[in-house]
């Protein structure tokens, strides 16, 4: 059983990937970008509660989103993979992630980190803002502040893996076919 954690900054295209991975491998897709704002959608106590965090583009705390995680995790009897978007953001939540897993006897196969630069990431967020309709794609700076607050937080997830060897930089910078075949190259040696 693999499970993937698909890593990498706000637009780094980590949605564009995860519905081509689930295709391709049959990964139960995990993200908690998608959970929250599905529990906001329908107005849940969950999406009330995250909704004020998400708009200003700051994190959710990690009580709330890893009792949420583990939440749906359980839901999946004999899955064949699990492909983890968005999730861990904080090295509580990959600590929080390692020891359920290890719970369950699983653990994280490896982590691929979508490498993109600031200026591309921004320039995406604010096109995908025209369409997407999210609250959080629609300034420059609750652009900036998501930014700045992965570079803060999210980004010693990174090192958390790379201690353990998993960590796998993908360049996600090109066309998304290009991106996708090198992920698949990625995940299918294990
Ligand atoms: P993006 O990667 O483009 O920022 P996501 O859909 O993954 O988009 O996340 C949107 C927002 O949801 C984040 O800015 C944050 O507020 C919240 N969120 C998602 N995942 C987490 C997480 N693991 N921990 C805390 N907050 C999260």
């Amino acid at each position: 059983m693999k499970n993937i954690v698909l890593f990498g900054p706000p637009g780094a295209g980590k949605g564009t990937q995860s519905e081509f991975l689930v295709e391709e491998f049959g990964f139960i897709h995990l993200s908690t970008g998608d959970i929250f704002r599905y529990n906001i959608l329908n107005k849940t106590d969950l999406g009330v509660l995250a909704k004020k965090y998400m708009d200003e583009g700051r994190l959710v705390p990690d009580s709330l989103t890893i009792d949420m995680l583990k939440s749906e995790f359980v839901k999946y009897v004999d899955p064949l993979g699990f492909l983890f978007d968005g999730f861990p953001r904080t090295e509580a939540q990959a600590t929080a992630l390692d020891r359920f897993l290890a719970q369950e006897d699983l653990r994280i196969t490896a982590m691929l980190g979508l490498e993109v630069p600031d200026e591309e990431l921004m320039s995406r967020l604010l096109e995908r803002g025209k369409v997407s309709g999210r609250p959080d794609d629609a300034n420059s700076e609750v652009i900036k502040n998501r930014l700045a607050i992965y570079y803060k937080e999210t980004a010693v997830v990174q090192r958390h893996y790379e201690n353990q060897g998993k960590y796998i930089a993908v360049n996600g910078v090109g066309s998304v076919k290009q991106i996708s075949s090198v992920l698949k190259a990625e995940i299918g040696q294990f």
